[in-house]
């Protein structure tokens, strides 16, 4: 291991510029990171947010615990990164049964950053291709990314179980509990339509 570079086994001058910080699993509510004038960092977020903190979640399902996170966030080159992985419980409502169920968000994250608001801030010939999000004010909330990545993952069509049966459109019965008496070709021939007419 050593053979590559046995003359700086160290490279003290390197790892000093660097700023190495373990965060024990805690509270990150009101975690963040100020970055005016700092150079490099690295930095472990291992935490979660109370669900009572989580309010904007709170606004598209019910928040049934906390938000536990596991973020790694490196600044270099003038670029932050935060990758890792984010899980919170919360109860939603199946878009077929309308049943509330309980299940698990979870994101993956992979964010870059750019500190300040004008491009030609940023020390490095970045290579745009990727989406960047600017930090005009030089701070970044963790517990905000949070929640933003969570409201992210939320699926667009929930459903208690991916074969949920839903509700019977005739009777409204949960077929997922039972069988109706109603004729399941009605509701895929237009006749089913002309019937209800017929009803009216
Ligand atoms: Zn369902
Ligand atoms: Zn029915």
């Amino acid at each position: 291991m050593g053979k590559s570079s046995p003359h700086i086994p160290f490279a003290p001058a390197l790892s000093s510029a660097t700023t190495e910080e373990i965060v024990p699993r805690h509270n990150l509510s009101e975690a963040g990171i100020d970055l005016e004038g700092v150079r490099r960092l690295s930095r472990r977020f291992l935490g979660f947010v109370p669900g009572d903190r989580l309010s904007e979640l709170a606004g598209e399902s019910e928040v049934i615990g906390a938000a536990e996170a596991d973020l790694t966030a490196t600044l270099a080159k003038g670029v932050l990164r935060i990758a890792g992985e984010i899980r919170c419980p919360v109860r939603l409502q199946c878009a077929r049964c309308l049943e509330q169920f309980a299940t698990e968000l979870h994101a993956e994250v992979e964010c870059a950053y750019l500190p300040g608001s004008d491009p030609a801030e940023a020390d490095s010939q970045q290579e745009m291709v990727e989406e960047v999000t600017y930090l005009p004010d030089y701070h970044i909330s963790i517990a905000a990314l949070i929640e933003e990545e969570l409201l992210l993952a939320m699926p667009m069509i929930p459903l208690c179980k991916p074969e949920c049966a839903g509700l019977c459109p005739e009777c409204g019965a949960d077929r997922n509990q039972e069988d109706c008496q109603c004729r399941p070709t009605h509701r895929d021939t237009p006749f089913a339509l002309l019937k209800n007419f017929n009803k009216v």
